[in-house]
């Protein structure tokens, strides 16, 4: 079985910032120089009525009709970018809740998402859309790992929300290199900002801290690469630190065989490091999901879905 990576060519917007025109790039790479067990797949753009139970309905309203957002200026190119992209990643929790194993969309500017506002390029949370559409589907335990380079302030908020109106089941794990959007952590949702040199250590301790593991229903991740030394984040987190990360998230995965959904999340090029260098960040991503699925999760799947 591929693992299905969802890019459709809306998500990308034409001279945006990275966070809406860097999946294009990926895309490409991938195309070009396509990776064994990965698959590009188009996804359906998600529904308002799911937004809607994550965001305020006015809100929703406000950023299809163009009024609201960060991107704005790019008016209906936007609103079929977010509503692509979100749609990704619920067509990939929506996969590996069928399938199993692990899934990806392009998609990326998530976490910061608030109930009623974007913030730090982010309009809609799909990380918890993604896992709202998990619990529907059946999911007790949802948990987000989130290691871009900032806390994802937006999603405990979300998550927070929630549970207020009495729906459970969404964890937080967070490790971050910046104090940006950082929150109070609480059981089942906490953060912790480490400097690069501590960086893989706390990952580590990140998956070790999750209790029972292996009654985690669906992973998603934001796998952001603004951690990366020249992509935004800390000194100390090089390629390689970037690639043993991926490493160790998948294979904490399979050995607990949680289905996982990753996402792109942060990155960014600058005058000397190109979209193409945080492109080629980002299919570590790929490369270390298509190479654990290769080498573990298909001894992990089970006879039923192994016929599907
Ligand atoms: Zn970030």
């Amino acid at each position: 079985m591929k693992i299905p990576v969802y890019f459709s060519p809306d998500y990308s917007v034409d001279a945006a910032f990275d966070t809406v025109g860097k999946s294009a790039v990926v895309a490409r790479s991938l195309r070009d120089d396509p990776i064994d067990g990965i698959e590009l797949v188009e996804p359906r753009p998600v529904g308002a009525d799911l937004l809607g139970r994550v965001h305020d309905p006015g809100y929703v309203h406000q950023v299809l009709t163009g009024e609201r957002g960060q991107f704005t200026e790019h008016g209906a190119d936007f609103v079929a970018s977010i509503l692509a992209s979100t749609g990704g990643v619920v067509a990939a929790v929506e996969s590996v809740l069928a399938n199993g194993g692990f899934a990806g969309s392009l998609s990326s500017g998530l976490h910061h998402a608030r109930y009623d506002r974007d913030s730090g390029y982010c309009t809609f949370n799909g990380l918890v859309v993604g896992a709202v559409r998990a619990l529907d589907l059946g999911a007790i335990r949802v948990l987000i790992v989130d290691f871009d380079a900032h806390c994802g302030g937006g999603t405990a908020s979300l998550i927070e929300r929630l549970n207020e109106r009495g729906v459970t089941g969404i964890e937080q794990v967070d490790v971050s290199v910046s104090s940006f959007d950082n929150y109070p952590s609480r059981p089942g949702v906490m953060c912790r900002v480490v400097g690069g040199h501590d960086y893989l250590e706390a990952v580590g301790e990140a998956l070790d801290s999750v209790i029972d593991p292996r009654t985690i229903d669906l992973v998603i991740y934001n796998a952001g690469m603004d951690a990366h030394e020249n992509a935004g984040g800390a000194t100390g987190v090089d390629t390689d630190v970037i690639r043993e990360r991926e490493s160790r998230v998948f294979e904490w995965a399979a050995r607990n065989e949680c289905p996982v959904v990753w996402v792109l999340a942060g990155g960014y090029s600058s005058a000397r490091f190109t979209v193409d260098d945080v492109a080629r960040l980002h299919r570590i991503t790929a490369e270390e999901s298509a190479r654990v699925g290769r080498v573990q999760w298909k001894s992990m799947i089970t006879p039923a879905s192994a016929t599907d």
